[in-house]
């Protein structure tokens, strides 16, 4: 098997579980050199025992951070400059759900939700755009949602926060590109990992019902399109925002 992502160094945010896990594995196998992030070490412990596990070769280091935070973001990026001192890869995948009429919604989750999931993408691409201007250019991965494509009822702060993510791929796309740095967006439409496994039987099922292709996706479908846009197979693919979706959008 060819390797993709020989000697590229990587940083995964939420990659304790789901997608960020499945790509972190991935990631490993096409020779990366992996830093993974969740808020505390513990929430990694499994997922970087099984890849050195299974990858005895793979570099793997976790970065604990917080990336809802400003403070706590720039703290984690300084920690990965000293260990890695330059970065290729970016995957900004962590992010919550938490759905609401709107009116139910409170000011502290519109509040949580954009941190956990836009503003995190705009600190940390910050970040990390610095680091891959030092080395020549990069790539930016960003997890948005068909939600922030196509909106859905119940989920007004969820969809805003993703739609956001489009947003900010879309300017950065743009702004980085005469750096050699690319930016681009997947968004997922319904994947089983925990984040879906909360949903009620009805929501679930009618989810499924939307599936063109009849069957809910897995997080290893979402890492090969995340695969597709770290690596030099996409060295000319900038400022787009890949479905990954079963097509619930056709
Ligand atoms: P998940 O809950 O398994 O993964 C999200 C990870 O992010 C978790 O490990 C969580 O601990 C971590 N995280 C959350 N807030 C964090 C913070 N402040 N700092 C550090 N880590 C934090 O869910 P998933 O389905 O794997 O989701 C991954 C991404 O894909 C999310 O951005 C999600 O919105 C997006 N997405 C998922 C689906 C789906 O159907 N599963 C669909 C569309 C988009």
């Amino acid at each position: 098997m060819e390797k993709l992502l020989s000697k590229k160094k990587v940083l995964i945010t939420g990659a304790g579980s789901g997608i960020g896990a499945a790509t972190a594995r991935l990631f490993a196998a096409h020779g990366a050199e992996l830093y993974l992030n969740a808020r505390d070490e513990l929430s990694l412990a499994e997922v970087v025992a099984q890849i050195q596990h299974d990858f005895p070769e793979s570099n793997c280091e976790v970065i604990a951070f917080d990336v809802s935070d400003p403070d706590a973001v720039k703290a984690g990026f300084q920690t990965l400059f000293k260990k890695a001192k330059s970065l290729d890869v970016l995957v900004n995948n962590a992010g919550i759900l938490d759905d609401a009429l709107i009116g139910m919604v409170s000011a502290k989750q519109v509040e949580r939700t954009f941190a956990s999931n836009s503003f995190s993408v705009l600190y940390c691409s910050q970040y990390a755009s610095r680091l891959m201007q030092r080395s020549g250019g990069g790539s930016i991965i960003n997890l948005s949602s068909i939600i922030g494509r196509v909106g859905n009822q119940g989920q007004a702060v969820y969809g805003g926060s993703k739609a956001a993510v489009i947003g900010i791929t879309l300017s950065l796309a743009k702004e980085l590109a005469a750096a050699q740095i690319r930016v681009n967006a997947v968004a997922p439409g319904f994947i089983e990992t925990p984040m879906t496994e909360q949903l009620p039987a009805e929501k679930y099922q009618q989810r499924l019902d939307s599936i063109a292709m009849g069957h809910i996706g897995k997080a290893t479908d979402v890492a090969n399109s995340i695969l597709f846009l770290a690596s030099d197979m996409s060295a000319y693919v900038t400022g787009q925002v890949l479905g990954v979706d079963g097509g619930m959008l056709i």
